[in-house]
């Protein structure tokens, strides 16, 4: 069998976990398989990275933050590399353009076009172990990128379709993916699978276990995704179709995004092209702007409010600069948290968005923005009940049952 295996920050946090991966790699290998292993900077050091660019600049150049960041990759696909050597077993480690992983343009979040496996095969025809750097590669122009916080997650399923790999294995800290985050729940359930559609939205709402682009991804090439641990040895969590999945729970999880500023503009000129000016120069800075409330206010006047990840506020800020002839007044609120329920049940039963309210209500928690999918409800609260909030529809929904 080919497995592609993917080793997180946890993973490998420091020489003593890079040790014991070499020694799960090495396994993997006896065992007759060919292995391709994909690993994460060291826990901690892009945040580190990020901190010391900070101490320079609140804006630094994207192209400079992916030259940057792209080293803690780096650093642990060689030192794997290394040891794994040193065991015996020969290995030919990888950056992101070695591997063939050409992106677009997009500094720090950049999508992978294609994949040319071509050198990966080579290494593997020859019998060796092959290291990949995460997160990373390198536009058709030879720009080094890096594809978005937890990209490595994107690397290993890309690497996967692209090889046509018969499994790729996500390890972490944690043995799957659960109702929600055992850390703040630990009542939470191990789910034994979760479609992709439910896992992208828990994904995307916050739940970090695996990235969101990894797992649309997953579904678009039919890769078959085990979020597994690097450190307990039990089945972990299969991320496949829906089909594939004979029991569908109302509920299958509880996310939460703590992430998250409100904007909120008071006194806009009410103007045909105005929400539109304002939407497409924050997409230019590519801010992904979630939440969206218009609302009317007095003397042909509109109050606009929006939701935008809290690590883009001070950017934010310099776009909404630009408008400022164009409201009364300004105000940004980095004090609050999404939390969202995910489940395809939903799609066939009432009931699911009121439930949802009234626990809230229960615990006086207020509910500033609601939005609601086919298969998902997310309410925007004050962040300091996000916990609160979170326990409470886990009771709710029962998941802990
Ligand atoms: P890695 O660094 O290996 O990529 P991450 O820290 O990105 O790992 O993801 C694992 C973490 O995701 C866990 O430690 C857990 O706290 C968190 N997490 C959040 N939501 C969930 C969930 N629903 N199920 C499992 N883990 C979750
Ligand atoms: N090191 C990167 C991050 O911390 C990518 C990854 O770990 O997947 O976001
Ligand atoms: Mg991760």
């Amino acid at each position: 069998m080919l497995i592609v295996q993917k080793y997180g920050g946890t993973s490998v946090g420091d020489l003593d976990r890079i040790a014991h991966v070499a020694r799960k790699v090495a396994k993997t290998k006896e065992a007759g398989n060919d292995v391709v292993v994909v690993v994460s900077a060291m826990s901690g050091e892009t945040n580190k990275l990020i901190e010391w660019a900070k101490h320079f600049s609140k804006t630094p150049s994207k192209r400079d933050m992916d030259l940057l960041l792209s080293s803690g990759e780096r650093v642990t696909s060689a030192l794997l590399s290394i040891a794994l050597n040193e065991m015996g077993y020969p290995t030919v480690a990888m950056t992101g353009r070695q591997a063939g992983i050409v992106t677009d343009s997009s500094h720090t979040t950049a999508r992978i076009e294609k994949i040319d496996p071509a050198p990966m095969r080579r290494a593997l025809d020859e019998g060796k172990i092959v290291v990949v750097a995460g997160f990373q590669g390198i536009t058709a122009d030879g720009e080094v990128t890096t594809l978005g916080r937890g990209g490595s997650d994107l690397t290993a399923v890309a690497i996967a379709g692209a090889l046509g790999a018969d499994k790729c294995e996500i390890y972490s800290d944690v043995d799957g993916v659960y109702t929600t985050d055992p850390r703040i729940e630990p009542k939470a359930k191990k789910l034994e699978k979760i479609s992709y559609d439910e896992m992208l939205e828990l994904a995307s709402l916050g739940a970090k276990v695996l990235q969101n682009r990894s797992v649309e991804l997953a579904k678009k090439l039919g890769v078959v995704i085990e979020a597994k641990s690097t450190f307990k040895d039990v089945p972990g969590t299969i991320i496949t179709k829906e089909e594939e999945i004979m029991e569908k729970p109302l509920v299958s999880g509880i996310a939460l995004d703590r992430n998250q500023a409100r904007v909120s503009l008071r006194g806009v000129k009410d103007r045909p092209g105005i929400a539109a000016e304002i939407f497409k120069a924050l997409a230019q800075e590519n801010i992904n702007v979630d939440m969206i409330v218009q609302t009317i206010g007095q003397d042909g006047k509109t109050n606009l409010d929006f939701t935008v990840p809290e690590n883009e506020l001070e950017l934010v800020r310099q776009v909404m600069d630009r408008f400022k002839e164009e409201y009364e007044s300004i105000d940004y609120d980095p004090h609050v948290a999404k939390v969202s329920i995910v489940g395809v049940g939903m799609k066939s039963h009432s009931g699911v968005a009121s439930k949802a309210f009234e626990t809230m209500a229960q615990e006086n928690i207020n509910i500033e923005m609601i939005s609601t999918s086919e298969i998902k409800i997310s309410m925007v609260i004050d962040e300091k009940y996000s916990e609160l909030a979170v326990r409470a529809l886990h009771s709710a929904y029962e998941l802990d049952r």
